[in-house]
């Protein structure tokens, strides 16, 4: 069983579809189960699009709420592909 930290240490990986099934299917165990580390994917997940995009040109302040409204409103899905 993964821990936490495992998870925090795939997030990369898993932003960038580097884990193979076996992986993202632990990984998907941890979350049903880890709250916290829902909430960390999320965040991960957000900022880094926020960075990506920060590449090409600035993030506008509506861009950052746009983020951070996400990071603070509904609950991530891990099923969702
Ligand atoms: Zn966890």
């Amino acid at each position: 069983m993964l821990k936490c930290r495992d998870i925090e240490q795939m997030a990369g990986q898993l932003q960038d579809d580097e884990l193979n099934w076996r992986q993202r299917l632990s990984m998907r165990m941890h979350l049903i189960m880890c709250h916290h580390c829902r909430r960390f994917l999320k965040q991960f997940a957000a900022i880094k699009k926020l960075a990506e995009h920060s590449v090409r040109e600035p993030a506008s302040d509506d861009e950052v709420k746009s983020v951070m409204d996400k990071i603070n409103g509904s609950p991530w899905e891990p099923d969702r592909e």
